[in-house]
């Protein structure tokens, strides 16, 4: 029988697993990605992992490879330009892999490879109209529309996390615009705009909460906010209900776009945190800023292992 490879690379870890055509994982290692080298080092990581598997479960046949990674991607040549969360001017995956495995390798955003794995794997299954969105370090989003996943000329189609949540914002973005939806919801970005509303229309709760001495010393987590949520701290209820807006007009902007039949949910602060802390307020709001029929939402099922799951959906049937 002959299997797939699938990889998962994202900022900090990269995911590798080796599965059967039928899509069953016979194995999977998780590493801590390299940060310095030459533009093939992932890919030769990569390659270092899957021998390392196959130690375990004995040497296999590699028919296709496919990765699901963050960007920016150029998809054709299977490499990421100038990723702002990893220290390289350019990442070279395709043809490395092509090289050492002879089989053909396809490369995909993270998200849009999530929402493929959901489509095969997950909640997705009986739907045509589907969207993945990754609340993490910074917000993504892959779609379905009328079964057909949605790639864009360069593999970079619904860059969501920038869409425009506020067009007069006194957030900066990571990518130097202003006003998106990542520059206020991500976990990288809560902390700011946690502090911003503590210290000004929450003003007169900072002092009695327990997240004073943190936003004060500039040392608060996303992690905090949540936390301090659970044990109903006054000002940490207000910051969740805040981003509850923020996110209810990221997902507007979703559902207003695809009209999807069904949203999944994923990334560290969707999957560790309560589901009434983070789904609920978007709930709240959400009527606030759609316009479509509102679609079911919920929590994937598919965990840390979406964008894996996806790569191996992407390898077995790929969407292009
Ligand atoms: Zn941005």
């Amino acid at each position: 029988m002959n299997y797939v490879l699938a990889v998962d690379l994202g900022a900090t870890y990269v995911r590798v697993a080796i599965a059967s055509c039928d899509g069953k994982i016979v194995s999977k290692a998780k590493e801590r990605v390299v940060r310095e080298g030459r533009e093939n080092a992932i890919a030769k990581q990569i390659i270092k992992i899957y021998e390392n598997l196959i130690e375990k479960v004995g040497k296999v046949t590699i028919d296709k490879i496919a990765i699901g990674s963050i960007g920016p991607l150029d998809m054709r040549k299977g490499i990421i330009i100038n990723p702002p969360n990893l220290p390289f001017e350019k990442i070279v995956l395709k043809d490395p892999l092509k090289e050492y495995f002879k089989a053909d390798v396809l490369v995909l955003n993270d998200a849009v490879s999530a929402a493929w794995g959901e489509k095969h794997f997950g909640l997705g299954r009986d739907v045509e109209n589907l969207a993945y969105i990754t609340l993490s370090t910074g917000i993504g989003v892959g779609v379905i529309v009328n079964g057909k996943l949605l790639l864009g000329k360069d593999g970079n189609a619904h860059e969501m996390g920038h869409a425009v949540v506020n067009y007069d914002s006194p957030f900066k973005c990571g990518c130097g615009r202003i006003g998106h939806w990542e520059a206020y919801a991500s976990g990288r970005n809560i902390p700011r705009f946690a502090k911003y509303l503590a210290q000004t229309m929450f003003k007169e709760l900072l002092n009695k909460s327990i997240l004073k001495s943190k936003i004060v010393n500039n040392t608060l987590e996303a992690r905090d906010v949540f936390e301090a949520a659970k044990k109903k701290d006054p000002l940490a209820l207000k910051i969740i209900d805040e981003l509850g807006k923020v996110n209810a007009s990221g997902f507007a902007n979703v559902i207003n776009a695809y009209d999807p039949e069904l949203i999944t949910v994923g990334g560290a602060i969707a999957l560790n945190n309560p589901k009434e802390l983070v789904i609920d307020p978007i709930l709240k709001y959400l009527d606030m800023y759609v316009v479509n029929r509102v679609p079911k939402i919920e929590i994937t099922k598919l965990g840390d292992d979406i964008v894996l799951y996806g790569a191996v959906a992407a390898a077995i049937n790929p969407p292009l």
